[in-house]
């Protein structure tokens, strides 16, 4: 509905294989192999050891709501949803009445383009 005005990312060196990766619709978290924790968002380094030996890796898509906001302005939902590998990563959930969300509740990722086109991860009630 709105996802024609979604701003597009700009990609760094540090985020072009994630933007790669989500283009084919494939939702990548990076992991530590140092700590074998996951974190959100891709870096260079791990946010929990400070190990450089991080590597992005497919994940499952699923999460839980966190925490969210319901926009009065569109009825959009902003939430932070725990991933199921670990991290908590701040998002939208779209197509999805803000009537049936709640802290807890199941979500999975889904892709939307933003305003050029490219393919963001996003996520929609399970
Ligand atoms: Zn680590």
């Amino acid at each position: 509905m709105l996802s024609s005005k979604r701003p597009s990312p700009i990609p760094s060196p540090q985020t072009v294989e994630f933007w790669k990766a989500s283009a084919e619709r494939k939702f990548m978290v990076p992991r530590c192999r140092a700590c074998n924790r996951s974190h959100w968002y891709p870096r260079p380094f791990c946010p929990h050891c400070y190990s450089q030996d991080v590597a992005l890796e497919k994940a499952s898509g699923r999460g839980k709501v966190y925490s969210f906001t319901v926009l009065t302005k569109d009825k959009s939902i902003v939430a932070y949803v725990k991933l199921d590998e670990g991290p908590i990563m701040l998002t939208s959930i779209v197509d999805t009445d803000p009537e049936k969300i709640g802290i807890g509740s199941e979500v999975t990722v889904t892709f939307q383009p933003t305003e050029d086109g490219t393919l963001v991860p996003l996520f929609r009630g399970a």
